[in-house]
C-alpha cells in the first residue's frame, strides 16, 4: 500500500473528549473516527487490525469445533418478551418499530435468536452437542459511551452458543472454550487474567469466567490471591460509579455515606429512613449499588406481601441476614467480610410477582433477576444476584487462607458462561433423549468483545510516541519511509524494496508522500508498525536504516540484509 493513497490522516492533538491513551492514539494515528457517541468508523488501518483479531478468533473457534454462522441484528421484540428480558434488560436495549408498528430490538446479544433457531432445527439428542458462533455487530445503549472502542453503543462481538443434552457435555465445551480464549488472548499479545465472575447471576448454578486485560484504565476491580490461583471480579465498578453519579446528580446532599451504617441487621423502612435521613427511593437507587463497600440494602416498596427477604453469600451459600416477613415493605442489609457475589432472594406470593417486577425491586430492573421454583398455586421465589463484593485489599484469601488479596484493574475482554436451561426452558427448546423423554437443552454462551480487544491491545502497547502493535495484529508488518521523493536514487531503491517485499507476501506500507522527514518519522511512530525501514541518503550505497518500533533500536544495514531479516 502506498501511503500517498491511504485514507489515514494523522492528528497532532487528540480531540478533548478522548481521555484514555488507546482512544487518543487510535484517533491520532488515523485508525478510527467517531460518528456519534459510542459509534465509530474503522478507517483502513483500523479495519486491518480488526480483521486480524477476527481471523485469530475464527481460527481458534473453528479449532474448538464451533461452526460459524450469522444471525440478524434486527430481532422481533416478542422473542425478548418470551425470554422475559424485554423489560429487564433496561435502557441498554435499543428498541424500534417498523412501518406496521411491529416492535423490534437491535440485538445486544443473541441468546433469544439462537435458542429459537435451534429449537426449530434440532429435535433429537442425536444432533447434539453443537456449538455455533458469529462475529457480528451488537447494539447497546450504554449510559456512558465515552471511552472510545472500549464501550461502544455499536460494537463488534464474537458470540458463541453451545447446546447439549448432558451437563458433563456443557462442562467439556466450557473448558474447551476457556482454553480457546487463552490461545486467542495469548496470540493477541495481551497481559490478561481469567477471573471468577458473577456465579449465579443467571440462575445460581452457572459457572462463569471473565477474561480481564490488566490495565489501570479497566473499569473492573479484580481480587487476586498472592498464593493460590484464586482471582475474582471484585465489583462492577462501572455500575457502582454510574449509580453514584446518578445519585449525586439527583441530590448531592442526601447521598448516604457507607459509614453511616455500623450495625448489620434488619431495619424497618421507618428506621432506615431515619438512619439515612433520605427517602426510600433513594435508598434503593444508591445503596443497592454500594459495590465494594460493606453495605447491602434492599427495599421492597408497594403493597406486596413479602414472605421473607434473604441475603446470602453465594460462595458459601450461607444466609447472612434474614429480614422479617413484614407485609408491605421490607428491608435488609448486611455487613460482611467475604469475597463473592451476594444473592438476594425474595419470596413473594405468586400473583404479586409481576407487579413486583415491573416496579423494579431493588433497582434490579436493569440487572439480571428472574423467577425460580415456579409451582402453580404455591409461592415462588424472585431472585436477584447483586454485584457486591466486600473484600479489602490485603485481606487473607477466602479460598486458601494462606495468601493475601491484591487488587488490580481489568478490562473485560471476554466472558464465558454456563447458562444451563434458562433460555431453553423459557423458549421451549427441548430434545427427545434416548428414552424418548423431552428435555430442555443445556446451554453455554461465550463472548469476546472484538473491538474492545483492539482497544485493550492498543492500551497495553504504546509509548510516548504512539502505538506499538504486536506483529500478529499490526496493520502492516513493514513501514518503508522514503525520505526524499525528489531523490531518484532513494525513490528507485524504496520502490524496488517495496515491490520485492510485496512479492514475498509481506504486508508493507510505503510512505511515498511528499512530506518532510520529520513528519514521516512522527507519523510512523504514531502508527506503530513493527519494523520501519528508512530509505535515505545511504541508499546510494545500497544501505537502509532498520528500526524496531518496540525496542526503538536503529541500525544501518544493507538492503539485502534488511530483506532477509524480514522474511
Ligand atoms: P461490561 O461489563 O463491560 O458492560 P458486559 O458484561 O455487559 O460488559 P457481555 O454481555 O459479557 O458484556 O458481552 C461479552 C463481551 O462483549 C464483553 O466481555 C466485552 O468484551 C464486550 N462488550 C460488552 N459491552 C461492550 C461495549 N459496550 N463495547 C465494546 N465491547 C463490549
Ligand atoms: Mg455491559
Ligand atoms: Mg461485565
Ligand atoms: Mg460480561
Amino acid at each position: 500500500m502506498r501511503q500517498s493513497n491511504l485514507l489515514a490522516t494523522t492528528l497532532r492533538e487528540a480531540p478533548a473528549e478522548a481521555e484514555t491513551v488507546n482512544h487518543q492514539l487510535l484517533l491520532r494515528a488515523g485508525y478510527i473516527r467517531q460518528l456519534a457517541a459510542g459509534i465509530y468508523t474503522y478507517l483502513p488501518l483500523g479495519r486491518r487490525v480488526l480483521r486480524k483479531i477476527e481471523t485469530i478468533v475464527r481460527e481458534e473457534m473453528d479449532a474448538a469445533g464451533a461452526q460459524e454462522m450469522l444471525m440478524p441484528s434486527m430481532q422481533p421484540a416478542e422473542l425478548w418478551k418470551a425470554s422475559e428480558r424485554y423489560e429487564v434488560y433496561g435502557k441498554e436495549l435499543m428498541k424500534l418499530s417498523d412501518r406496521h408498528d411491529r416492535e423490534f430490538v437491535l440485538g445486544p446479544t443473541h441468546e433469544e435468536v439462537i435458542t429459537s433457531l435451534v429449537r426449530g432445527e434440532v429435535s433429537s439428542y442425536r444432533k447434539l452437542p453443537i456449538t455455533v458462533y458469529q462475529v457480528q455487530t451488537k447494539f447497546r445503549d450504554e449510559r456512558r459511551p465515552r471511552s472510545g472502542l472500549m464501550r461502544g453503543r455499536e460494537f463488534l462481538m464474537k458470540d458463541a452458543y453451545s447446546f447439549d443434552t448432558r451437563w458433563e457435555g456443557l462442562d467439556e465445551t466450557y473448558s474447551r472454550m476457556y482454553k480457546a480464549y487463552q490461545r486467542i488472548f495469548d496470540r493477541c499479545g495481551l497481559v490478561y487474567r481469567a477471573v471468577q465472575a458473577d456465579a449465579g447471576a443467571i440462575g445460581g448454578e452457572g459457572e462463569t469466567h471473565e477474561f480481564m486485560a490488566i490495565s489501570g484504565i479497566g473499569e473492573d476491580t479484580i481480587a487476586v490471591c498472592s498464593a493460590c490461583d484464586y482471582a475474582a471480579n471484585l465489583e462492577q465498578a462501572e455500575v457502582h460509579a454510574e449509580a453514584e453519579a446518578e445519585a449525586v446528580q439527583r441530590n448531592a446532599s442526601t447521598l448516604p455515606a457507607a459509614e453511616k451504617f455500623h450495625t448489620p441487621g434488619i431495619r424497618t423502612v421507618d428506621q432506615l429512613e431515619q438512619e439515612l435521613q433520605i427517602e426510600p427511593e433513594q435508598v434503593i437507587k444508591t445503596l443497592i449499588y454500594q459495590g465494594g463497600g460493606k453495605i447491602f440494602a434492599v427495599l421492597v416498596r408497594g403493597d406486596h406481601e413479602v414472605n421473607e427477604v434473604k441475603v446470602r453469600n453465594y460462595i458459601g451459600a450461607s444466609e447472612i441476614a434474614l429480614a422479617d416477613s413484614k407485609t408491605v415493605q421490607a428491608a435488609a442489609f448486611v455487613e460482611s467480610g467475604f469475597v463473592g457475589p451476594v444473592g438476594l432472594t425474595l419470596t413473594l406470593l405468586a400473583d404479586q410477582a409481576v407487579a413486583a417486577m415491573s416496579e423494579g425491586i431493588t433497582g434490579a430492573g436493569e440487572r439480571d433477576f428472574h423467577l425460580r421454583h415456579v409451582v402453580p398455586g404455591r409461592d415462588f421465589t424472585l431472585e436477584h444476584v447483586a454485584d457486591f463484593r466486600t473484600a479489602e485489599e490485603g485481606e487473607s484469601c477466602p479460598v486458601c487462607g494462606k495468601g493475601v488479596l491484591h487488587f488490580q484493574q481489568g478490562i473485560e475482554i471476554g466472558h464465558i458462561f454456563k447458562l444451563g436451561t434458562k433460555y431453553s426452558e423459557k423458549l421451549g427448546a427441548s430434545v427427545l433423549d434416548a428414552t424418548g423423554q423431552s428435555k430442555p437443552m443445556i446451554m453455554g454462551c461465550y463472548g469476546i468483545g472484538i473491538s474492545r480487544l483492539l482497544a485493550a491491545v492498543a492500551e497495553q502497547n504504546n509509548d510516548g510516541q504512539g502505538l506499538i502493535w504486536p506483529a500478529a495484529l499490526a496493520p502492516y508488518q513493514v513501514h518503508i519511509l522514503l525520505m526524499s521523493v525528489q531523490d531518484e536514487v532513494q525513490t528507485a531503491a524504496a520502490e524496488a524494496l517495496y515491490e520485492q517485499l510485496a512479492q514475498l507476501g509481506i504486508e508493507v506500507l510505503l510512505d511515498d508522500r511528499d512530506e518532510r522527514a520529520g513528519v514521516k518519522f512522527k507519523d510512523s511512530a504514531l502508527m506503530g508498525i513493527p519494523v520501519t525501514i528508512v530509505v535515505g541518503k545511504a541508499a546510494a550505497e545500497q544501505k537502509v536504516e532498520y528500526m524496531d518500533r518496540r525496542s526503538n533500536s536503529k541500525e544501518v544495514i544493507g538492503i539485502t540484509e534488511a530483506v532477509s531479516r524480514i522474511t
